[in-house]
């Protein structure tokens, strides 16, 4: 048996006439920039997300990139997110000339721990970027109080994330909470495109103001440039492939919950692993199905013997990366993060996982163990 980490040709497979339909209409019609695919999939995805507005972009970096900019993070601002993410959340801070401060994750949901945010809360901090790491919502309860106390913004990255669920005052959808939200459609994400895309997410008119000028050259009209902007657009044939990909989001994060319990379940309470924790004030979209173990990188070895891929987010965390050492961090400085690279391992995950593939892959780490 060969089984990826993810596998989108099977994806594509059951989705093949109206991906297929829905690229040749944009071909068509030529209609390749800010067409109306990409309003009418901004539209969507508002509903979908339960927010005001919704910017189609290029990519999750740019979102995130675009939203700093919108916020006007700027020189010696000091920017706090979780170590424990992919390097686009620290990496647009730096760009904007701002200063990233990392802060330890709690050890079982592996999101950032806001216990900790405040104790590294200066003058110059201006907001909080948590990330929904996995497809499981960051304690966005205790990230909003503590930013109110501290007049500090919230900008969400909910690039591993989409349609995930918390308990507030009542359920959200994550992207809905914060001041802005950002999400990447890299194609291996929950919805991805067939490329690279992202979408900009706020409640904040004046925000929304702002992120509708920036994505798009600072334009007005076409001959008027209101401010200095980029060229982050969402091509009108990506928005055509998500809005046919946004209708199966839901059942494909249902079948993903789903994938997740059979492995609870086959796998079991076990000495030799930790399984990811399901809290019960949030569900989890699944985006990684992530287990701790000993002996990590040895049973990814026979694993793969097995046919079986598997990967790891992430085996270094960024304070520690060689990117990030001019912050000055060190071995030690955040040890919850640290001792969790080395354990953590995703196991295959994607909407079209069989349950004797799951079966075949809990058998093959159990033999490992035994
Ligand atoms: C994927 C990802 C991004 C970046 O998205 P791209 O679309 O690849 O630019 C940012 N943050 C996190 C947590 C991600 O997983």
């Amino acid at each position: 048996m060969k089984i990826s980490l993810v596998d989108l040709k099977a994806q594509y497979k059951n989705i093949k006439k109206e991906i297929d339909y829905a690229i040749q209409s944009v071909i068509d019609k030529t209609d390749f920039i800010m067409g109306e695919e990409v309003v009418n999939f901004e539209n969507s995805f508002t509903q979908f997300i339960g927010s005001k507005y919704a910017f189609g972009v290029s990519s999750g970096t740019d979102a995130l990139h675009l939203a700093l900019c919108a916020l006007n993070v700027t020189h010696d601002d000091e920017v706090i997110l979780p170590s424990f993410t992919f390097t686009a959340t620290a990496e647009v801070v730096v760009w904007r000339g701002a200063k990233p401060v990392f802060v330890d994750i709690d050890e079982k949901t592996y999101n950032i721990d806001p216990v900790k945010i405040e104790k590294v809360v200066t003058k110059k901090t201006k907001g909080i970027i948590p990330v929904h790491l996995f497809g499981q919502p960051a304690d966005m309860n205790a990230i909003s109080k503590i930013a109110m106390k501290h007049k500090l913004w919230v900008l969400e990255d909910c690039a591993q994330a989409h349609g995930a669920q918390i308990k507030m005052n009542q359920w959200k959808t994550v992207g809905s909470i914060g001041d802005i939200s950002c999400f990447s459609f890299y194609p291996g994400k929950n919805i991805g495109a067939y490329g690279d895309a992202g979408m900009l997410v706020t409640n904040d008119s004046q925000l929304a103001q702002k992120v509708g000028l920036l994505r798009n050259h600072g334009r007005k009209e076409k001959y008027t440039h209101l401010i200095v902007g980029y060229g982050n657009r969402l091509d009108t044939i990506q928005a055509a492939i998500l809005s046919v990909k946004l209708k199966y989001l839901k059942d494909w994060n249902i079948k993903r919950v789903k994938i997740a319990g059979l492995y609870d379940y086959y796998l079991g309470k076990n000495k030799n692993w930790i399984l990811p924790l399901v809290v019960t004030w949030a569900k989890s979209v699944f985006h990684l199905y992530p287990i701790r173990v000993k002996n990590r990188d040895k049973l990814r070895e026979f694993l793969k013997t097995k046919g079986i891929e598997t990967g790891v987010h992430y085996p270094i965390p960024l304070h520690l990366q060689p990117a990030y050492r001019f912050l000055g961090y060190k071995n030690g400085s955040l040890p919850v993060c640290e001792n969790i690279a080395k354990e953590i391992l995703s196991l295959p995950i994607y909407p079209e996982l069989q349950e004797n593939q799951i079966e075949y892959i809990v058998k093959c780490i159990k033999d490992f163990f035994s």
